[in-house]
């Protein structure tokens, strides 16, 4: 809890609420309760936070993709990437929607304004939310008491989709799937896995490489050619 000092005896130079600055205030911005380098610095997370979270959710589109692939004649198919399950808990309804909106609407409580329309999906509703929190921080930092706290938040939010969208470190390693490069008639065959603190999958028999998003989409389009072409072959032995 922070109070601006009214009394003399308790007079301390005030200082921003955001939790960690601590920053004495300007005579400029006395009355505020958060200071300007705070409203910068939370105005550019903000506006970098909807293409985080669209680069996130390609990656979990292409997880649930893999993972709706489960079962089936052998059990052989498992996903290609690597199943960080912070992404699909961002991307999913409770994630970052949910949190934006926490905060929106307790400044819209606070403003007296209507609750927040419906935004849609989390998707749809991410810029929107974005929206309203910059085009209205700068009233958060000068009049809204608790900003610090939304502040702190934001940046903690900012932080978790950062380091999800470049690869956090991570110990583990997790099954990928059969390496499908072509070796002599066949295929390499052998079980790849992925670090979790690296985007890159390689195969330790023959070398080959997948690194990036599209080439996750390339390696596991080239993993299905291989199990249809062995189901194919299965079904042509049975008949
Ligand atoms: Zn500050
Ligand atoms: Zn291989």
């Amino acid at each position: 809890m922070h109070d601006h000092p009214t009394q003399l005896d308790e007079y301390a130079w005030p200082t921003c609420v955001t939790p960690g600055c601590g920053r004495q205030l300007w005579v400029n911005e006395t009355g505020r309760w958060s200071c300007r380098p705070c409203q910068d610095a939370t105005s550019k997370r903000l506006a970098e936070l909807p293409g985080l979270f669209r680069q996130l959710d390609t990656t979990a589109a292409l997880m649930r993709g893999a993972s709706t692939q489960g079962g089936g004649m052998g059990g052989t198919k498992t996903p290609p990437i690597p199943p960080r399950l912070e992404v699909l808990a961002l991307v999913g309804p409770g994630g970052v929607a949910a949190r934006l909106s926490a905060i929106e609407d307790a400044w819209r409580q606070t403003l007296g304004w209507t609750v927040a329309p419906w935004r849609g999906s989390p998707q749809q509703a991410v810029p929107k939310h974005v929206d309203f929190l910059i085009n209205n921080l700068p009233w958060a930092c000068d009049r809204y008491e608790p900003v610090g706290q939304d502040i702190a938040e934001l940046r903690k939010l900012h932080g978790e989709m950062t380091a999800l969208a470049s690869g956090e470190k991570r110990p583990g390693r997790v099954p990928t799937g059969l390496c499908p490069a072509p070796v002599g008639d066949g295929y390499c065959g052998s079980q790849l896995t992925a670090s979790t603190n690296s985007h890159r999958i390689r195969c330790k028999t023959c070398g080959a490489a997948w690194e990036t998003l599209g080439e996750w989409r390339t390696l596991r389009a080239a993993q299905e050619a291989v199990e249809d072409e062995r189901r194919a072959r299965e079904l042509e032995a049975a008949a």
